[in-house]
């Protein structure tokens, strides 16, 4: 048998550090003990991410194309969202593209069976979740965040918000923003 060692993966399929709950919760959903340490694993994240190849590419589309969960190219989604801000464009929460799916590495999971699980297990962690659908944390968020903007009732704030001319930056805009931020430096 011949073990193929896949050395073009990139950090985030494959070190553990990147399947850390903590990377993909807010500041407000961590309690103390939650918090501890996490600065460390940001760190160790950063550091993946800094050494990947894909990193212009992947920061790039977590900025201006879909607007995914958790730790990605170097940034937090606070990260994101005030690059975001700072070019003054906006991402549909709700779209979709070629760059999640690509991450994941496992096949689509439907909105309802999402919700549908997260109401059979209310206690379930996000991974825990992700465990019994067989996808990854990240879906799990981010249908999880589709359904409380639903609740919420921000149609008509995202309604407002489709009406705004559509902005694209370039990658040289992106990168400058994403050097203003103080967690760029972080590693
Ligand atoms: S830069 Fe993107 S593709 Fe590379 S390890 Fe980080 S999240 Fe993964």
């Amino acid at each position: 048998m011949t073990i193929v060692n896949d050395i073009a993966a990139p950090p985030c399929t494959r070190e553990p550090v990147f399947r850390d709950e903590r990377l993909y919760a807010g500041a407000n959903e961590l309690d103390a003990a939650s918090r501890a340490g996490l600065g460390e694993i940001l760190a160790q994240a950063h550091r993946r991410c800094a050494g990947c190849p894909m990193l212009v590419d992947c920061l790039y589309r977590a900025v201006v194309e879909v607007d995914v969960s958790g730790f990605v190219a170097c940034t937090t989604e606070a990260d994101r969202a005030s690059i975001r801000d700072s070019l003054g464009i906006v991402v549909d929460a709700n779209q979709s593209g070629s760059y999640g799916p690509a991450r994941l590495g496992a096949g689509p999971v439907s909105h309802e069976a999402v919700l549908a699980a997260r109401t059979a297990h209310p206690k379930d962690t996000c991974q825990q979740l992700a465990e019994r659908l067989g996808c990854s944390t990240s879906t799990i968020k981010r249908h999880l965040r589709r359904a409380r903007a639903e609740a919420e009732q921000q149609a008509s704030a995202l309604a407002a918000v489709a009406d705004l001319p559509r902005r694209i930056p370039s990658v040289d805009e992106v990168l400058d923003a994403f050097d203003s931020l103080e967690s760029s430096q972080l590693a």
